[in-house]
């Protein structure tokens, strides 16, 4: 059973919760630091994607930094994107990188034993990624320091809600994973550290254990949000989830089945966009570019470009997005291939300071539901640098919160009356959210495919109805999602 209070709570167990609580307990030894958690296991995209390794993009001289910060605001023309917050990553990933080095993650080496620099999805002529190998064992790691430390653990427990006294986060209702009564845990600061979305869409990469409501929690909260129309998309096999590069169209030959059955060459489609692959052969416009050149462009990043020309590919792809959110290609050998765009990492979240700090005062926000560091597309290892950078950050901020505030938190007896407004109906909640799941694969992949302003319509309505406090919260998330899609904007 949690503690009823804590002078720090962190909601979420993976590299920037735990980087969070790292940073937390080393400014301030003798905090009460709880971390609380869906699964005592390792867990999220950090520590159980299907990976098992993790890139983190690390500049080591001036000159990188310089490279890296003007590559990504030239990817990111339309987002909202904080230059402060870019430069303070790039500034500070050497240090984070070394605290991990420190900790025991298993970076990948030469023979020599220097670290090994990689490319990146977006930078593919840089050598700036770093690669760490073992996820459970990294978890392991941070966990071994954490207890070490006299980090409180709270495994099995959803985070439900944010609780505020005064305009001032104040602690945070929990509900047990497997069913049973909600329980409040009073702070002096909060930091949500819940990963993002992906785990909401019907095809998803994103590591499990998340139930995908981060922002829905955040936005319920009141923190200011932005930028959750940009997750990333990557393709793969359904099922099977194996990666699968659009840039192999450039062999030509492939055919697309399109959901009133017709094939087409996928050459033939790419002059289309979804709205009009459905209304199929009347208008034709000529694209400025050659399928090779698209190609040869596509190959430098795994996950789909937003705003860049050969976005093309993907959103031919999408033309052929049946309702289960699945397209259906034959090879040029004649072999079927069924792919989906998986939901991955979000750019998405809480709008932060350069302290992990969000709108609301003394809640702050790290890793995958924090946002301004990135905007559209995301250079390859960003978010494990951020979720080192503002969760190191946050930890140190709540660290100071809790020191300087004498309170224990929200009253007891306010918290207690709140706890019987979690509503539970178990089957509306199993309906909702497969109705969301496969609406969001189908409708709101690569910017919004056609159809989805119906689907954001239905979402807000469903949103009015919905009574089951998991629910609410996940269409919450959905609808932050569908109204910052790209395609939504005016
Ligand atoms: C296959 C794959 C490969 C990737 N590769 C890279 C890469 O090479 N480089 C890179 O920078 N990024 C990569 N990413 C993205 C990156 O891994 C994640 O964005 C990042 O790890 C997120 O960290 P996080 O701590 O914010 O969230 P997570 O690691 O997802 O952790 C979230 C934590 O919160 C808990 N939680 C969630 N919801 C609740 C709730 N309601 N109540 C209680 N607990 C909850 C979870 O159990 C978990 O402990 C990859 C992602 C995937 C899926």
């Amino acid at each position: 059973m949690p503690p009823a209070s804590a002078d720090v709570l962190i909601l979420g167990a993976g590299l920037a919760g735990l980087r969070a609580a790292l940073s937390c307990l080393e400014s301030s030894p003798g905090l009460r630091v709880l971390v609380a958690s869906a699964t005592g296991a390792p867990s999220g995209s950090s520590f159980a994607n299907q990976n098992d390794a993790l890139g983190m993009h690390v500049c080591l001289s001036d000159a990188e930094r310089e490279a890296y910060v003007r590559e990504v605001l030239a990817l990111n023309l339309d987002a909202r994107l904080s230059p402060e917050l870019l430069a303070l990553q790039a500034q500070e990933g050497e240090a984070r990188l070394q605290d991990l080095i420190a900790l025991g993650l298993n970076f990948t080496r030469d023979a020599t034993g220097n670290l090994l620099g990689h490319s990146s999805c977006f930078s593919p002529h840089s050598r700036r990624a770093f690669v760490f190998t073992g996820l459970a064992s990294a978890y392991a790691c941070f966990r071994g320091r954490l207890e070490s430390q006299g980090c409180l653990f709270a495994p099995g427990w959803l985070a439900a809600s944010i609780a505020a006294d005064q305009g001032k986060a104040s602690g945070a209702f929990l509900v047990p994973r497997d069913g049973g009564a909600p329980l409040f845990v009073a702070a002096k600061a909060v930091i949500v550290a819940l990963g993002g979305p992906g785990r909401l869409f019907a095809h998803s990469m994103a590591g499990p254990g998340t139930p995908g409501y981060s922002h829905g929690l955040l936005a319920d909260a009141g923190a200011a949000m932005a930028n959750q129309g940009f997750l990333q998309f990557m393709w793969a096999s359904a099922p099977g989830r194996t990666f699968w590069q659009p840039a192999a169209l450039g062999t030509g030959g492939y055919r697309l089945i399109l959901p009133d059955g017709r094939e087409r060459a996928v050459e033939d489609l790419l002059a289309y966009s979804p709205d009009m692959a459905h209304s199929a052969d009347e208008t034709r416009m000529q694209y400025p570019n050659s399928l090779q050149e698209l190609c040869s462009s596509r190959a430098g990043h795994c996950p789909f470009a937003y705003g860049l020309e050969d976005s093309a590919l993907d959103l031919a792809l999408a033309s052929g997005l049946d309702d289960s959110g699945i397209v259906r290609l034959i090879q040029p050998d004649g072999a079927p291939l069924h792919l989906a765009p998986m939901a991955h990492a979000s750019n998405g979240g809480a709008v932060i300071d350069e302290h992990g700090q969000t709108s609301v005062p003394g809640l702050l926000a790290c890793g995958e539901c924090a946002t301004g560091m990135h905007g559209a597309n995301r250079i390859g290892g960003s978010m494990v640098l951020a979720a080192q950078v503002f969760g190191h950050r946050a930890g140190l901020r709540a660290a100071r919160i809790a020191r300087d505030s004498d309170g224990p938190g929200a009253s007891g007896a306010i918290q207690d009356e709140l706890l019987g407004g979690f509503a539970e109906d178990a089957p509306k909640q199993e309906e909702g959210l497969n109705w969301l799941a496969t609406g969001l694969s189908r409708y709101a992949v690569l910017g919004g495919t056609a159809g989805f302003a119906s689907f954001a319509m239905e979402v807000r309505h469903r949103l009015q109805e919905a009574r089951d406090w998991r629910l609410q919260l996940s269409l919450e998330t959905g609808l932050g999602i569908t109204s910052s899609l790209p395609a939504a904007r005016p």
